[in-house]
């Protein structure tokens, strides 16, 4: 059964071709920078890498361009688009609506407009690719996995607010959770790893946006982003953890605007803020060249991921395996050593060698004496939604 998982942004649409159960990768591509001049489109099927710059001003165009390149009798992979039996949808925010993956009608729509208010960035653009899969690909089933979804077993205690109940109540102020598939897809990949019946697991997604999960058996009990994906670690712009009262104070005495400040907190602080640059390659650059700021930065970075680990560690009373993941955790050894540098109270020792190594594959970089398995563990979000697809509608 081909499954084809798109994962659309308010500028971009990630798309991938799974032949399912056997969870072959058939095409995978990106369509970016559309609405504006020059949007790209790179695709890989068959061996082929091909890069295109196109005029792509809406959803629509790209996804169309996509089915072109399918279609394509040289370069293509399918010879109709019926050949597509079902279409995996990302969402980012299903609110307290969706504790599982979801056939898409027109109530399920319609929840996902109405939790565009709590995720402005994403869910917009997310629906946008429903809507023109749906016209695209009339016969087949289209199916919605929500980032929230393996976050709906966080218990009150960790999800609820200090704020009167009738927030939590009536206006649905709780944590949420985000990066819902990459932690459930890489704790499994551990959980599958260590072959233990019980586990306690700490999952550690570190991209442009970063979040810590605490997985216990298999279940989120407690994760760092929380009513929107803007609390907890140090991001690429967004500062995560601040003081609340920094909002007012900026408001009140520094004369900004809400609108300003919203935008100084989520696209010109963390690492953006800290140090002018966002990509984290070029942070490590800097850092290695004695500047001072970035290396201050780094170390901020590792300390935030560092006090999560205590935490969750305290809420699980225990540890089994740290997981590194996305695009940082996955390639920058140097986060990853000061992330669990003077950690062995916890049972937590990195063998810097292990490491230092490059591996696509999920790899164990601990020492043999540490009691605590650090595991680096590539992110599939797409293979997991292909997953939950083939399941709901097999
Ligand atoms: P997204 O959240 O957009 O899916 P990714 O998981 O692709 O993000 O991660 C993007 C981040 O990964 C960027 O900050 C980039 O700097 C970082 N990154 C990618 N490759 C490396 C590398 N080799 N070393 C350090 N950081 C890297």
């Amino acid at each position: 059964m081909k499954i084809l998982i798109i994962n659309s942004g308010s500028s971009s649409i990630k798309f991938q071709l799974m032949e399912m159960p056997s969870e072959t990768l058939i095409c995978n591509g990106l369509v970016e920078r559309i609405g504006y001049k020059n949007a790209t489109i790179s695709y890989k099927a068959n061996g082929d890498n091909l890069h295109q710059t196109h005029t792509i001003e809406t959803h629509r165009q790209g996804l169309e361009r996509v089915v072109e390149l399918l279609l394509d009798p040289e370069k293509g992979v399918i010879t109709h688009t019926n050949d597509i039996k079902v279409v995996g949808h990302r969402v980012v925010h299903g609110g307290n609506s969706f504790s599982d993956t979801t056939l898409i009608t027109a109530e399920v729509k319609e929840k996902i407009q109405e939790y565009a208010a709590l995720a402005p960035l994403h869910n917009p653009g997310n629906l946008e690719g429903i809507l023109v899969a749906e016209e695209i690909f009339p016969a087949a089933k289209q199916v919605v996995v929500f980032d929230t979804t393996f976050h709906q077993t966080i218990p009150a205690k960790a999800k609820r607010y200090a704020i009167p109940t009738s927030l939590y109540e009536v206006h649905g102020i709780q944590v949420y959770g985000f990066h819902g598939t990459s932690h459930q897809f890489v704790s499994e990949k551990a959980i599958a790893y260590l072959g233990l019946k019980s586990s306690k697991i700490i999952t550690i997604h570190l991209g442009n946006g970063c979040s810590m999960t605490a997985v216990l058996d298999g279940k989120s009990i407690d994760h760092s982003l929380g009513f929107t994906p803007s609390n907890g670690l140090i991001m690429g712009s967004r500062s995560g953890d601040i003081d609340h009262a920094i909002i007012f104070h900026l408001v009140n005495h520094l004369n900004y605007s809400l609108d300003e400040v919203k935008t100084l907190l989520t696209n010109q602080s963390g690492m953006l803020g800290l140090t002018g640059h966002m990509d984290l390659r070029d942070i490590q650059a800097e850092a290695e060249n004695k500047n001072k700021e970035c290396q201050l930065a780094l170390s901020m970075n590792a300390y935030r991921i560092k006090k999560y680990i205590g935490a969750y560690t305290a809420a699980m009373n225990g540890l089994d395996a740290i997981v590194f993941t996305a695009g940082i955790g996955e390639n920058s050894s140097v986060i990853r050593q000061l992330a669990c540098e003077d950690l062995e109270v916890l049972g937590i020792i990195l063998d810097s060698s292990k490491n230092d190594k490059r591996s696509a594959e999920l790899r164990e970089i601990n020492t043999a004496e540490s009691k605590v398995k650090i595991l680096v563990i590539p992110t599939n979000e797409e293979l997991e939604i292909a997953k939950q697809a083939f399941e709901l509608v097999e």
